[in-house]
């Protein structure tokens, strides 16, 4: 297959200003990008009229949990069977690739397989979606977030209660024979959790150590939930390699997370908590007030700390917990709005954050993330411009195609699905 998208706006992902140009695809790859004055050599090539629109990379949800399937709370993810949850996770799929997301990095599956056969069945063709990168389940001590345990039942939602060095290098090494690219570790709690609060770093050293090397020894990844400071210095200190969240990071944590810059990712998970407040704001209950009020604090923190990592060049990935009530799968471009209202970002560096920080976190940035010659051709071509409006990507009947592979995808009518075209 070759074909030629001529005149577009091309936006190539490394933050350069677009340029009218032709970009020829032959096959799974981009084989040519060139100014619109230029000649391609394309003889033989579908000719594709794209005059007036705006071509990018793909986008990549760097914090995605497919297996979160738009429940109101977490604990209710332990009551889907196995069978149920990977069909909704597999939906999950569709609709974020739907939404112009050709790849994920997934921060949490609710189960251990779930994310590993959603993975296989789309790298296998059987079902269409994005790229994913497949994590563990979010292991958790006791009493921390993802302990959905009662003392008189036992509910799982979607962590893993293990204590001590050895019960989570145990379960790693299970999810790892298992098949995930990353070990989730929630290192600090979490609001609501009040065992464990998202201030405190509860996960200790030593369990933190025995995750990441279980993670490293299989050639795989780590990442942590890590809102305290100390949790995110912890993190940095036993070389996790995705730090999401950063919220209460300080002085001191912060130089360590530039100091590593080149190795670590990071990601605030911000699209919840807007999504969130945004609720709470119109529930006038006590307990609409009380979480309010306890959320907003967070919030400001997370603001002002990704406000300093932008100014610092620590590499941020989009990506906001989709997969609640309150922000459901298929969503996911509002991120990109959140970063450009609430952290300084220009529309700019938050489409970079989605396309070029995006395949680097997939692990694949020598080929993923950006419109150039040898690179995977996974684009977008967009009725409008995402520089001016950012908001643009939320709109999906904008989307003239989904690339993934050199294969396009149309959105389907009345539907948060794609249709192949050919
Ligand atoms: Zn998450």
């Amino acid at each position: 297959m070759r074909l030629l998208i001529d005149g577009a706006m091309v936006w190539d992902g490394t933050g350069a200003k677009p340029f009218a140009g032709k970009v020829l695809i032959e096959g799974e790859r981009i084989a040519a990008v060139a100014p619109q004055a230029e000649n391609v050599a394309s003889d033989g090539a579908e000719r594709l009229d794209a005059a007036g629109k705006f071509l990018m990379p793909g986008m990549v949800e760097g914090h995605a949990h497919l297996s979160f399937v738009d429940t109101p709370r977490g604990t209710a993810l332990g009551e889907l069977p196995p069978e149920d949850h990977a069909l909704l996770t597999m939906d999950a799929a569709r609709k974020l690739f739907g939404a112009g997301f050709t790849s994920a990095c997934s921060a949490a599956a609710a189960k251990i397989r779930l994310d590993v056969a959603v993975r296989d069945a789309i790298d296998r063709g059987v079902i269409d979606g994005p790229r994913l990168l497949a994590a563990s389940p979010e292991l958790t001590v006791t009493g921390g977030l993802g302990d959905g345990r009662k003392l008189h039942l036992h509910q799982d939602s979607f962590g893993v209660a293990v204590d001590g060095p050895d019960e989570v290098r145990r379960m790693a090494r299970l999810c790892l024979r298992e098949g995930v690219d990353m070990i989730k570790l929630n290192i600090s709690g979490e609001l609501g959790t009040d065992s464990a609060p998202a201030i405190a770093a509860v996960m200790t050293d030593a369990e933190v150590a025995a995750g990441v090397e279980a993670a490293h020894t299989a050639g795989r990844r780590a990442a942590a939930h890590a809102r305290a400071s100390d949790s995110v210095k912890r993190a940095l200190r036993h070389g996790v390699d995705v730090i999401y969240h950063c919220d209460y990071a300080d002085e001191e944590a912060l130089d360590g997370l530039e100091a590593a810059k080149d190795r670590v990712f990071t990601g605030p998970a911000i699209g919840l908590t807007v999504s969130r407040l945004e609720s709470l704001r119109g529930d006038n209950t006590a307990e609409g007030r009380r979480w309010l009020e306890r959320m907003t604090p967070q919030f400001e923190a997370t603001c002002k700390v990704h406000h300093e990592m932008r100014r610092r060049g620590i590499r941020v990935v989009v990506g906001g917990d989709y997969g609640f009530a309150a922000n459901p799968q298929g969503t996911n471009a509002r991120d990109l709005e959140h970063f450009v209202t609430h952290f300084g970002f220009s529309p700019s560096e938050a489409l970079q954050a989605a396309t070029r920080t995006g395949g680097e976190i997939m692990r694949r940035g020598h080929e993923l993330g950006l419109v150039r010659q040898g690179y995977l051709a996974d684009l977008l071509l967009i009725d409008g411009d995402p520089l001016k409006d950012i908001r643009v990507l939320q709109d999906k009947k904008r989307f003239a195609f989904i690339m993934k592979d050199g294969v396009r995808y149309v959105p389907c009518q009345g539907a948060p699905h794609v249709r192949r075209l050919h």
